[in-house]
């Protein structure tokens, strides 16, 4: 099956199905070719229901995941957003599709290269990358319409929390480092609201202000 169809029926079977309703979000996943994101080895599994390894030990999220995750920052055109995880760089083009401008930080570099030459090669020129501890966030640029955080915390850290501007959105993972809770984190009134939504497993969140590296 050619993978533009493969792409409809993720969409459809996954995440549609499933309750995502944002057009955005919707016509962003119809359009990331997520299997160049992959090695060619995996590219007939890229549009399956399921995480893939992307090397160094990290994974490429659910598709389903990377919509809720998505729709829940409520971004548009004019936001600018904060992703804590590059990873392979996919979901860094979903964000890209949606907003005007991503900031994206990776801690392994090898990663970082990747992604960055990947989304270089597919003409996005509205993404900056970072390479470091993602958990003290990218001050310079702040504050941030949403911030996403692609990996399990054990809290929500205060300094990428500092670093969300007023009545913005914070999507993360939190629990332990074998599962978390799916989190929004509004902040109204410089307080944070959280608002738990559903279980989930990431990889951990290895940082200052996520957890010691092994
Ligand atoms: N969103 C990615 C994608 O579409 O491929 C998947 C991200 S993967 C589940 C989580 C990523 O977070 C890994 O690449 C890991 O190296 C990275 N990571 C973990 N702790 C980090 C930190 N403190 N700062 C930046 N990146 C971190």
């Amino acid at each position: 099956m050619e993978f533009e169809k493969k792409r409809r029926l993720m969409v459809e079977n996954q995440i549609v199905r499933r309750g995502v309703t944002d057009e955005r979000v919707i016509q962003a996943m119809l359009k990331v070719p997520r299997h160049l994101f992959l090695e060619e080895a995996v590219w007939e599994s890229a549009y399956g229901d399921f995480p893939l390894p992307i090397g160094e030990g990290q994974t490429i999220s659910q598709p389903y995941m990377v919509a809720v995750m998505t729709e829940k920052l409520e971004l548009d055109k004019d936001s600018c957003v904060l992703e804590i995880g590059t990873g392979s760089g996919y979901q860094t083009a979903i964000l890209a599709e949606i907003c005007g401008q991503v900031f994206t930080i990776e801690r392994i570099a090898a990663l970082e290269k990747r992604a960055r030459k990947k989304l270089e090669e597919l003409g996005y020129t509205n993404i900056a990358f970072k390479i470091g501890d993602g958990t003290l966030g990218w001050s310079g640029l702040a504050p941030y319409n949403g911030i996403l955080i692609t990996a399990g915390s054990p809290k929500v850290p205060e300094l990428l929390f500092s670093q969300l501007k007023e009545g913005g959105r914070m999507v993360i993972p939190i629990g332990n480092s074998f599962s978390q809770i799916l989190t929004v984190v509004r902040k109204k009134d410089g307080k944070k609201i959280e608002e738990p939504c559903f279980g989930c497993t990431f990889v951990p969140l290895i940082g200052r202000e996520g957890w010691e590296d092994a």
